[in-house]
């Protein structure tokens, strides 16, 4: 049975008289962007937007990917790519990467591409508007990435390696059962053979004209689209692009026929299961097959519809999976729905996909649980409640967006241009998207989900495709097509009944407390944030912006947090955080919680760090009040939530159970060790650590560490309105009991490594690779100048790694390095670090390295040019930051936890920045205080 017109026969069937006055033609494209065709056939897009401010954004779209590519230039697409980054004709040498640091464009970061099957997608992000030069530059840059590549045969040999080394980070456990398998899940489809990182016989070996034929018959203007978003004159930009693409040539008469490739229908079940020793937890993905909507009717109100309808089937599928998992029995310790690519990658084919994790030995049962609800949902539909719920969670979303939508940032506005170039998703007016939806949601009913349900699901063996991954280990079992078909056909044989729906009274509070009153207020501080003392001893700051019209950032902060701690409660503070961060409260616990939430945009959860206690969390404008609400509830009522707690003991059971098997793991467990001096706070966690957790020792660390509000101070930051603010902080924060009992900031007993040491170590591996991390620390004032000497030394390094580690000697794939001076465990300190993952057998070479990094700084200085660059993305980055609701919110965390304004003087202090104080840094604090770590992991010979 084929499936591939259901979506148009639903929309016949029972839209088309609910929306006659809409007829199904494309929407009005979005009049905000300029949107033109060249003679030559390129697409562009344009777009004026002011957030951030004085920054452009430039991409360029290629239509194609590995799917193009022939036999013998398999991984070539993505080596193409590496390519944009080594010589053109305008941008000879690497000049392109070093003009775009000049103007402050981080490389890898800001400057940066991506290949996947069906497209390669190229970006200079944060380009600086000011100079209108670097406008023309940037449009350059995208000319010769388009048509003018040097792919000169030295670049493309010394290019190998890294492309090598990159295979070898992404080649884990999972990827090698999914290379392995793909010609079984996909199979008769071209996707199959065509993963990007291509065959390392192709990469090491290709012959440089193979590259070139790829290049010359795919990347031509029809199948490009060029996106510029940003502070910019739209009509003059517009004119560039059509004088400088215009120059490109139009592909030639018999130029090569662009084609989608089809994931073909499965009419029985594919199931594969495989194992691999570096797979730490078993997983199963459970696809259904759809074909997506036709390209042509995408931007339609069709499009939309298809999107709403597979938002509230998935959204109605999870309430019942949440449901369901409350059950401490159930199979499985996650289980989620959503709709996607089929197997991530193929956009010609939808799938609603299920992540399943299995406990242990229970792979069958999970499998059948999870047929059996989707089954039950396509013989006997959704209920009008479930349906309801959805729509006000729909609705609450919606409303968030419109909020978003007034302070949208560029990058957003540049993805929706691609998307519709690409794969002619929706570009209409936002405000005529919004209100489809919510026509949508006032006028389709529950029966028309139901039917997509049954369609879709109805007989389970056609497009049912399911692939399960395992560690490769004793007493793990992995099980077999067999045993899984057995399964299918008995759910298919089982008698279901409707869906019960648990509904719940979901009024947050029951009694309004007795409103407190304010004290004092406090003068704005030196970050610009007010504030007031309540009546009861709680502080509370604020910074009104409108930086972000969509979200309000909060967070509560105490000292305190583990340090304070018995050692033997060490135990229960590691799993602190994951478990409190769904416990319910009031009379709910966290999953009725959610239910009683629905449509509300707001979270909070109570962590603990090393330090302090915390209650972190943000909502909408809109649900401010709810903010309160729950943070009043979780000092007042908190629910002993044993649903929630097993669910993520159980979580976190499965998970250790092969933690060891991931080499990174151990690494990064033994790199804790070894930089914290063993300290007991860094111990990992293990499956026979976690048998001494226990609840109520939990919720005993939570009623001491949270236990008087009056030694929190709350922070606000965003689109506030103080009167708002102040009577909800009269009801909900003034009203809570509280003691005279304060806490000092305590003396930790933890400390960074001294001395100069080496933990090296090795590790069975499948892949063998090789990690080098370097620190050094040491003591150093926290000072605006000593913060921008030491964040400028990390960025001259990571420059520096770059140009030796991976571009001269093509030992890796990234390096990277950063250095800070801040409060460490209430001491000033500074630490620097660095990170390499490369060939094994350059292990010690990269160490050399990376030494002799830092000595040439210690010795030389930095040159004007490199310097520059630093200072330009600093100055830069300091720019975006200062409308960043999240940049001001830790800056007066850390203003109120150690009295230090991290941000006065920062700026002048980027300005004033020379060679002279990089080098004395490294000289008075790096070397001679001389706290060395190197912490190496290598294969097992
Ligand atoms: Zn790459």
């Amino acid at each position: 049975m084929k499936r591939k017109t259901f979506l148009l026969t639903i929309m016949l069937l029972g839209m088309q008289a609910v929306f006659a006055q809409m007829p199904v033609q494309e929407l009005p494209f979005d009049p905000d962007v300029v949107k033109g065709t060249l003679p030559n056939g390129l697409t562009y897009f344009i777009q004026h937007n002011e957030n951030p401010k004085e920054r452009a954004f430039f991409y360029i779209a290629q239509k194609v990917g590995s799917l193009q590519e022939e036999e013998n230039q398999r991984g070539l697409a993505h080596f193409l790519e590496h390519m944009c980054f080594n010589g053109s004709e305008h941008f000879p040498g690497n000049s392109a990467v070093s003009f775009c640091q000049r103007i402050g464009v981080q490389f890898g970061n800001h400057l940066n591409a991506y290949t996947a099957c069906d497209r390669t997608v190229y970006n200079i992000d944060n380009v600086p508007t000011t100079d209108p030069a670097n406008l023309d530059s940037c449009l350059y840059i995208l000319y010769d990435w388009a048509h003018a590549l040097t792919l000169d045969p030295k670049e493309i040999d010394k290019e190998r390696g890294v492309i090598h080394e990159e295979w070898r980070v992404r080649n884990s456990g999972v990827n090698r059962i999914l290379e392995r398998q793909l010609p079984v899940l996909m199979p008769g489809s071209k996707y199959s053979e065509r993963l990007p990182i291509g065959l390392m016989s192709v990469v090491d070996n290709f012959k440089p004209e193979v590259l070139r034929a790829y290049y010359d018959k795919w990347y031509r203007p029809d199948l490009q689209g060029i996106v510029v978003v940003g502070d910019i004159d739209v009509k003059q930009m517009e004119e560039k692009i059509k004088t400088i693409f215009g120059q490109l040539p139009a592909p030639k008469q018999d130029a090569a026929k662009f084609e989608y490739y089809a994931v073909p229908d499965n009419y029985t079940p594919i199931f594969v299961f495989d194992k691999d020793k570096e797979v730490t937890t078993p997983t199963l993905e459970m696809f259904l097959k759809y074909d997506p909507v036709p390209r042509h009717y995408r931007n339609t109100f069709v499009g939309i519809t298809n999107s709403f309808i597979n938002m509230v089937l998935t959204t109605m599928l999870n309430y019942r999976l949440d449901d369901i998992m409350q059950d401490a029995n159930v199979p499985v310790t996650a289980c989620r729905a959503y709709t996607g690519p089929f197997m991530f990658m193929a956009r010609t084919k939808q799938a609603l996909q299920m992540e399943i994790r299995p406990k242990d030995g229970k792979s069958e049962e999970a499998m059948a649980m999870v047929l059996r609800e989707l089954r039950r949902a396509s013989m006997h539909g959704f209920a009008e409640t479930e349906y309801k719920r959805a729509l006000d969670d729909l609705s609450g979303v919606l409303d968030q967006m419109v909020e978003s939508r007034k302070t949208v940032k560029s990058n957003t506005l540049v993805d929706e241009c691609i998307e519709y170039f690409l794969e002619n998703q929706v570009k209409t007016k936002f405000e005529t998207e919004v209100q489809i939806y919510r026509q949508l949601g006032q006028n389709v009913p529950v029966k028309v989900i139901n039917d997509f349900a049954t369609t879709l699901i109805g007989q389970l063996d056609t497009n049912l495709v399911v692939f399960g991954f395992y560690p490769e280990k004793e007493g793990v079992k992995v099980p077999t097509a067999a045993e899984a078909n057995k399964v299918l056909a008995s759910v298919k044989a089982e008698q279901l009944k409707p869906y019960e729906v648990k509904v719940i009274d979901t009024k947050l509070i029951e009694k309004e407390p007795v409103a407190g009153t304010i004290k004092k207020e406090l003068p704005e501080d030196g970050l610009g944030y007010k504030g007031f003392v309540l009546s009861n001893g709680i502080t509370v700051k604020y910074k009104k912006t409108d930086f972000d019209e969509g979200k309000i950032l909060m967070n509560a902060i105490s000292h305190g947090g583990q340090f304070k701690l018995k050692k033997e409660e060490l135990t229960n503070a590691t799993v602190f955080n994951d478990v409190m961060a769904n416990n319910g409260v009031g009379k709910f616990n966290g999953n009725d919680l959610e239910k009683a939430l629905t449509g509300r945009i707001v979270s909070i959860s109570p962590t603990l760090t090393n330090s302090t206690e915390n209650f972190s969390g943000s909502s909408s404008k809109k649900d401010f009040k709810t903010l309160f609400q729950l943070n009043y509830l979780y000092f007042t009522e908190i629910n002993y939530d044993t649903v929630n707690y097993n669910k993520v003991i159980k979580n976190k059971e499965v998970t250790l159970a092969n933690r060891d098997a991931n080499p990174m793991t151990a690494f990064s467990d033994s790199l804790k060790l070894c930089l914290y001096n063993y300290a007991p706070y860094v111990q990992p966690m293990t499956l026979s650590r976690l048998k001494q957790v226990n609840y109520d020792g939990i919720l005993k660390i939570y009623k001491e560490r949270f236990g008087n509000p009056a030694d929190f101070t709350y922070v606000f930051t965003g689109a506030i309105n103080e009167d708002s603010l102040k009577s909800y902080a009269k009801q909900y924060l003034a009203s809570l009991p509280t003691t005279n009992k304060l806490e000092k900031k305590g003396k930790p007993d933890m400390r960074l490594m001294n001395g100069k040491k080496i933990c090296r170590f090795s590790k069975k591996m499948e892949t063998p690779q090789c990690y080098v991390v370097g620190f050094w620390n040491g003591t150093c004032e926290v000072t605006p100048q000593n913060q921008v000497v030491a964040e400028a030394l990390g960025q001259v390094l990571d420059i520096h790694y770059t140009e030796t580690i991976r571009e001269k000697h093509s030992f890796a794939y990234s390096t990277g390095a950063s250095s800070s001076v801040m409060y460490m465990f209430g001491e000033p300190k500074f630490l620097v670090q660095v990170v390499a993952p490369v060939k094994p057998e350059k292990c010690d070479s990269t160490i050399m390295l990376i030494n002799e990094g830092m000595q040439l700084i210690a010795k030389n200085g930095v040159e004007a040019e490199k310097l520059n660059k630093v200072k330009e993305q600093m100055l830069k980055e300091y720019e975006t930051n200062q409308r960043e609701n999240s940049y001001w919110q830790s800056a007066e965390t850390d203003f109120i936890l150690d009295g230090k304004n991290t941000v006065a003087g920062v700026k002048e202090a980027i300005k004033a920045l020379s060679s002279d104080q990089i080098k004395a840094f490294v000289n008075n604090n790096v070397l001679k205080q001389n706290n060395s770590l190197k912490v190496i992991i290598e294969p097992e010979k």
